[in-house]
Formats: C-alpha cells, structure tokens, sequence
C-alpha cells in the first residue's frame, strides 16, 4: 500500500508499480472520480464532500475496496490512498484475515509542506486515464493532452489553494495516526518523496524486489 499526504506521489508511484511489475492497483480517489464522472448518486454525493476538501466515510470507502477485491484481488494488489484513516486500517486487517493473507508492504511517502504545495499548484490529471502530470513538464501547459490516451489534462477541482488546506487538515488529523497504527508491523518503510518520480521508483522498486524474493 502507498500512504502519504495529497501530492506525496503516491498515485505516481501506483502508476509506475502497474507499468513495471504487472500488479493491479486500486485507488478509491479514481474509483470516485469515475462514479462521478458517470453520475451515479454514490459519485455525486462522494463528490460534494471531495471537493470541500474532507473524506468520504469509512463505510463507502471499505465497500468500494471489498467490491474491488472480488474481481481484481486474485493476485498481488497495491493500494493508492487506502487506509486513510484508522478505522479503514481496523477494517483492512479484518479483511485480510479473512482472506488468510497478510500485509507485505506498506510505503510511506514522506514530502515537506512545500513539495505538497508546489506539486498540487502545477497538477494536471488526465481527465480519461487518470495519468498525472505537472504544468512545468513537457510543454503541457500549451498542449494539456495525455500522452498516453489522447484525453484532456485538466486541473483537479479539489486541487485548489484554499480546498488544499482542508485536505492538508484532514490528512494530520485522521490520516497520520495510521503511522503509529503501522509502526509496529515491519511491513512499514518510510520513503523520502520529495525527489523526482524515478529516484523514489528506484527506492520503491527495490522494496517490491525485495519482498518478491
Ligand atoms: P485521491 O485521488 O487519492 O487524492 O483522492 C481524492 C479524494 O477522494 C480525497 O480527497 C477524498 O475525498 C476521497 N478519498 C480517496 N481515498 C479515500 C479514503 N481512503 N478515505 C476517504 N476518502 C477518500
């Protein structure tokens, strides 16, 4: 699983994990984002909250995970922003109990306020793919089309300044104590995530490699 605050890479880092070893990952951000984006009232409702910043309840979030295990969980799975909370944490260990499986790896992405801030400013997210870029990269900002589908990069409503402090707020209050939560499980490795996407890949893939073996 990959933890950290908004714009710690972890969806980067999803990304790149799916395109070089194979493994599906789940997201409960993009699962949302699509619910929404196809109108469904889970969607709408998940949507009003995300963009004032806040998270979406534990409940909602644990049976979108479930759902997704039923059909994708056969092999190995990485999460991207699942636990954010403790209670999620609670409710992921129940479930893979039941599943007789364990937890191998659990990265944290480590970023200063000023990466967060820096990153969030200049993001654009492919509207179709979810790929994730910034306005510096590539000359997006003339052309903000995905490299890899053709689709519209955009800028995430809940990427806004004043929705970012909410999150940065909620990310303290509710998603930092799994730290604690995690600490006493050697699964857990701290990662710094605010160098380039390929130097924390090296760190990240290295872990992976390690736990393959
Ligand atoms: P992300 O794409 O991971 O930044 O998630 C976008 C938004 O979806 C978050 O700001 C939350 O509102 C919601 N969300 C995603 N994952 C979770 C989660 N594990 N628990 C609660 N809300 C979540």
């Amino acid at each position: 699983m990959l933890l950290g605050a908004p714009g710690s890479g972890k969806g980067t880092q999803a990304e790149m994990i799916t395109r070089h070893f194979a493994i599906a990952v789940t997201s409960p951000g993009t699962i949302l984002r699509r619910e929404r984006d196809l109108g469904t009232p889970l969607g709408i409702k998940a949507d009003e909250i995300s963009k004032q910043g806040g998270l979406v309840p534990d409940e909602i979030i644990v049976y979108l995970i479930e759902d997704w295990l039923v059909l994708h969980g056969k092999d190995g799975f990485v999460f991207d922003g699942f636990p954010r909370t403790v209670k999620q944490g609670e409710r992921l260990n129940e479930i893979l109990q039941k599943r007789q499986t364990a937890l191998d790896l659990a990265i944290w992405l480590e970023v200063s306020e000023r990466t967060v801030r820096d990153r969030i400013a200049g993001r654009l997210q492919c509207r179709r793919c979810g790929f994730t870029t910034s306005l510096t990269s590539a000359g997006f900002a003339e052309r903000p089309i995905c490299p890899y589908c053709d689709g519209p990069l955009v800028r995430r409503h809940d990427d806004d300044a004043s929705v970012l402090e909410t999150r940065l707020a909620e990310f303290k209050t509710k998603t930092e104590p799994l730290l604690s939560f995690y600490e006493k499980d050697d699964a857990l490795h701290r990662i710094d995530g605010n160098r380039d996407r390929e130097t924390v890949f090296a760190d990240v893939s290295a872990l992976i490699e390690e736990r393959m073996r």
